[in-house]
């Protein structure tokens, strides 16, 4: 089970570094824990939790490993670092940055190239759920994925994003299951994950863990939602 904190664009590096002191001296075994700083925590994110088993990812990845692309980091460049893995595709890079499946595929594709460990994040927005589009965006989105040993998929429905709006255990097992037909990768939930609702959908046969965005910010409710995975 393999439970993911997007920590978003929250958390410069010195609350960063709290948050890692605290999160090294909670009990997490039997659990895979990654947090995902911004690029300007990274380092101390890192340095803070080496030697532990909990895993420093980054939000986002570029597909060439250096040139004139301002804004944008590679995977060399976070490797260097020290850094595990990156997150690809999050809704809110699709929906406010222009991020197309396309991209998506050419961030994965080198990042998993480069050695770093991918979350590849699928979903579709509420409109697509009510007409009955799920499986079809689904569909296209994994379509440009390939399996490898080093990528999770996260299926994260747009409307359940930050909203409080989680989706049913039902209607995410379903969705994963589908996922599962199209690619053989662990699937992981995301969408308003909170401790309270963590236990049931994380007990869902494909559900594979969480990437969790509002309740990874405090370490309480994160370190909560770590140990409902334990229980699993
Ligand atoms: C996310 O950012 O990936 C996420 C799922 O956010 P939240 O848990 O706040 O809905």
């Amino acid at each position: 089970m393999l439970i993911a904190g997007n920590w978003k664009m929250y958390k410069g590096p010195a609350e960063t570094a709290e948050f890692c002191l605290g999160l090294r001296e909670q009990e997490l075994e039997g659990v895979d824990v990654v947090v995902c700083p911004a690029f300007v925590s990274l380092a101390v994110a890192v340095q803070l939790l080496a030697g532990t088993e909990i895993a420093v990812a980054a939000q986002n990845v570029h597909w060439e490993q250096e040139g004139a692309y301002t804004g944008e980091v590679s995977a060399e460049m976070l490797q260097e670092l020290g850094v595990y893995g990156a997150i690809v595709g999050h809704s809110e890079r699709r929906q406010h940055f222009g991020e197309t499946d396309e991209t998506v595929a050419r961030r994965t594709e080198a990042a998993l190239e480069a050695g770093l460990f991918v979350i590849a994040c699928v979903g579709e927005t509420g409109e697509e759920r009510e007409r009955e589009e799920t499986e079809e965006v689904l569909r296209r989105q994994v379509s440009v994925l390939e399996g490898d040993d080093n990528l999770v998929l996260a299926y994260e429905p747009v409307w359940a994003i930050g909203t409080g709006k989680t989706a049913t255990p039902d209607m995410a097992q379903a969705a994963h299951a589908f996922i599962k037909t199209l690619i053989d990768v662990p699937v992981l939930y995301g969408g308003s994950v909170k401790p309270d609702s963590a236990s049931e959908l994380l007990s869902q046969p494909d559900v594979a863990g969480a990437l969790v965005g509002g309740a990874s910010l405090e370490l309480e409710s994160f370190s909560a939602i770590c140990r409902a995975a334990i229980r699993s």
